[in-house]
């Protein structure tokens, strides 16, 4: 039933635990640019506002960066709990070009884009 084998799968693993160093690299210099005195400081309102504005980007990043930690993290338990590969809403195999692209990928391209666009409904 599984398609990948156990190179593939190790090939994957290995794949996603160096995206997922990548990812909690970037995601440590955002967390400390965060911090920058020169935000945290401000005075004049016109400041502050364009340092909101830049928190804010910063925020967006990190919030990404996270989420794609999460998959990432969800897809190296997926590998030791042999379901990697399989999307997690169907069951059905998510296809190998799609994890070839992104390895982290859980769903399907179905699923994937029915999530997506459920999430724009919603926001
Ligand atoms: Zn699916």
């Amino acid at each position: 039933m599984v398609s990948l084998n156990f190179s593939e799968i190790s090939a994957f693993k290995t794949e996603l635990e160096n995206l997922l160093e990548q990812l909690r690299t970037e995601a440590k210099g955002e967390y400390a640019q965060q911090t920058r005195p020169q935000e945290v400081h401000v005075h004049d309102s016109g400041e502050e506002a364009e340092a909101v504005v830049d928190l804010m980007i910063n925020v967006e990043n990190l919030a990404r960066h996270d989420e794609e930690i999460q998959e990432c993290l969800a897809a190296l338990k997926r590998i030791d709990e042999g379901e990697f590969g399989f999307c997690v809403d169907c069951g059905d195999e998510i296809e190998l070009s799609r994890l070839r692209a992104y390895p982290a990928a859980g769903r399907c391209i179905r699923c994937q884009s029915a999530f997506e666009s459920a999430d724009k409904k919603t926001v």
